[in-house]
């Protein structure tokens, strides 16, 4: 998506160990108009799957992912990174994180995912996968159904995106980039 790209190299900044900070317009502050033109064109893509909800995982990924469910008129529901003392009854399942190098556990309720849901995943990285298979996990505990994954940028040398499509999972991602090799950012075409 020629917007994303263009700010990428316009406002994105590489941390060592091929982290790319954005947050001048994702990660911290937001711009609301471009995270909706990323929303339409994430909808645009799975138009052809049926969506019954949007799911995420706390914090950054909720921002895309509220936007997706807006347009699509669906509830959107995010994991949470810590098992709140108030919810007794909900799925978990195991994640690591690539950028606090660190494992925790994600949890949702089970009264936000049923069997027979049809589940589009938002993000905002796609890295090495690991959020994306706890969610995987999280849906296949609940019975659900998971028609897509969309993530507004994906680090194609890191294995996530490869491992996903390898296992028959519909991926859709905004901006690849190929490589951050000397901090510049150059995009799979
Ligand atoms: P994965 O689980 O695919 O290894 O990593 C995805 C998660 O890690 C995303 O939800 C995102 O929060 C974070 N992440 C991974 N790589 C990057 C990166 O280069 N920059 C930022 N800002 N976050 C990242």
């Amino acid at each position: 998506m020629k917007a994303l790209k263009e700010r990428i190299l316009k406002e994105g900044r590489c941390l060592p160990g091929g982290i790319l900070k954005v947050d001048s317009f994702i990660n911290h502050q937001m711009d609301p108009v471009l995270m909706e033109e990323m929303a339409e064109e994430l909808v645009r893509r799975f138009s052809d799957v049926r969506v019954d909800k949007v799911l995420t995982v706390e914090a950054s990924g909720i921002a895309p992912a509220i936007m997706v469910g807006y347009l699509l008129r669906k509830p959107v529901v995010f994991a949470k990174k810590a098992k709140p003392s108030t919810m007794s009854d909900f799925y978990t399942a195991k994640v690591f994180s690539f950028t606090k190098n660190r494992e925790y556990d994600i949890c949702l309720s089970r009264n936000y995912l049923s069997e027979g849901d049809n589940v589009l995943f938002i993000d905002d990285f796609l890295a090495n996968g690991n959020a994306a298979v706890g969610v995987i996990d999280l849906v296949s505990q609940a019975g659900a159904d998971l028609v897509g994954l969309g993530f507004l940028i994906e680090k194609d040398f890191q294995p996530g995106g490869a491992m996903l499509r390898s296992e028959g999972y519909r991926v859709e991602s905004l901006a690849i980039i190929e490589s951050l090799e000397d901090c510049q950012v150059k995009f799979k075409e």
